[in-house]
C-alpha cells in the first residue's frame, strides 16, 4: 500500500498562526482546515482567494 502524507501550514498563507496539520489524504486536511479556519480565525466559510493559496499551500510528501 502506497502511504503519502498531506502537510499544510496556516502561517504558509499569511496567518500569524503556528497551526499545522499533517494527514494521509487531501481530504483531511481540508476537513481540518475548515475546523481550525472556523474556530481559531472567524472564517465559518473559506473565501475563495483563500482556498487557492490553501490549495497552493498544500505539500504532498
Ligand atoms: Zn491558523
Amino acid at each position: 500500500m502506497l502511504m503519502s502524507r498531506f502537510y499544510y501550514k496556516c502561517r504558509d498563507i499569511g496567518f500569524d498562526c503556528s497551526w499545522e496539520v499533517d494527514v494521509p489524504t487531501n481530504k483531511d486536511v481540508w476537513a481540518k482546515v475548515r475546523i481550525h479556519n472556523r474556530y481559531a480565525h472567524n472564517e465559518f466559510e473559506i473565501p475563495p482567494e483563500i482556498e487557492e493559496k490553501i490549495k497552493k499551500a498544500i505539500k504532498e510528501k
